[in-house]
């Protein structure tokens, strides 16, 4: 498997997923086609509006493609309409709402209400040491219920909003949007650990 990553390029915060996979030190390119996904070994699913991602992505043939890549040892990190693709259980979407359904995990949509739609919050995460991380909310959605296997990192008013799945990485924030870079360096210690296990 190559060194290189992807951001699926659907709808979203693209730009800056690419940016900040690049100061963490690794060539990150756009993904627009499930051919685009040959040869990386990560993927971001940035935020945005994850009823309008899902069906983009079944349209596009994405949600086996992105199976399939997952089967064959590539990694996932899910921003916020990202993470709840990712969900296998998904509260307050539309019936049937397509999703990846790759980490065993319930998610509440639009979680912290309509007063507070979007909020810059310090928040610990001890996975990257005692600075708390500069976040941004933006209509996010919270972890209501974790499966096994799920490893909860951060969380925010009493709700889940960080979580790990082997090398699967969620959060319900959006720290492309800060100069912060330690959580796409975490993911992608986290990619190339999962070969080497
Ligand atoms: N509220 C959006 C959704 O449910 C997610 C918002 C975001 O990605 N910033 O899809």
């Amino acid at each position: 498997m190559a060194e290189r990553f992807g951001v699926l390029a659907l709808q979203g915060a693209v730009p800056e997923h690419l940016r900040a996979l690049a100061a963490a030190g690794v060539e990150a390119v756009p993904v627009k086609w499930p051919a685009d996904l040959e040869g990386l070994r990560g993927l971001v699913l940035p935020g945005g509006e994850s009823t309008t991602i899902g069906d983009l992505m079944q349209h596009y043939g994405f949600i086996e493609a992105i199976q399939r890549f997952v089967q064959e040892g590539g990694a996932c990190y899910g921003t916020c309409a990202g993470a709840i693709l990712l969900a296998t259980e998904i509260v307050g979407g539309k019936p049937n709402q397509p999703r990846l359904g790759i980490i065993p995990m319930t998610v509440q949509r639009n979680g912290f209400g309509r007063q507070v739609e979007s909020a810059e919050v310090p928040l610990a995460m001890p996975v990257l040491g005692p600075e708390p991380v500069h976040t941004v909310f933006i209509r996010a959605p919270y972890i209501a219920e974790v499966g096994p296997g799920v490893e909860v990192l951060a969380e925010h008013q009493g709700k889940i909003v960080a979580a790990r799945y082997g090398r699967h990485l969620v959060t319900a924030f959006h720290p492309e949007l800060t100069e912060d870079r330690r959580i796409h360096k975490l993911f992608v210690e986290m990619a190339f650990g999962a070969v080497s296990a």
